[in-house]
């Protein structure tokens, strides 16, 4: 069986394989970065049964949490509870902190979307 971290996501992907993929911090930035779009994507856009949705959900706060870090990336913080870049947001639903469960002002919400978009979208010079 393929342990290729190129095998296409659909509900046939055996949840096991995803385990299986490589270390993030082992990747290289660009090859980390597709992944990290692809199963992200793949997690919003599809109902997998629920150990492929755990499988992929998990990779994909690795692959996010690695980029992160070596990318240099921080987000703000929460004006309401202080925390430090627990956010996050669900397909079609507002940015929101997932320790207060509040919604930030327009220039926090501007500031985390465009440090998400260096993880998924832009190049840096590595
Ligand atoms: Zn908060």
């Amino acid at each position: 069986m393929s342990k290729s971290a190129d095998a296409p996501i659909t509900e046939d992907l055996d949840w096991r394989e995803v385990h299986e993929r490589p270390s993030p911090s082992t990747m290289a930035i660009e090859p980390m970065r597709r992944e990290a779009k692809e199963v992200t994507t793949a997690v919003f856009e599809n109902n997998f049964n629920v150990d492929l949705d755990d499988a992929l959900s998990s990779r994909s706060r690795k692959l996010q949490r690695e980029l992160e870090r070596r990318l240099g990336i921080t987000y703000p913080d929460c004006p309401q509870c202080q925390t430090e870049g627990e956010w996050g947001q669900e397909p079609g639903e507002p940015l929101i902190c997932y320790v207060c469960w509040e919604g930030p002002p327009e220039d926090i919400r501007h500031e985390v979307h465009r440090q998400w978009k260096r993880i998924f979208e832009v190049r840096d010079d590595e």
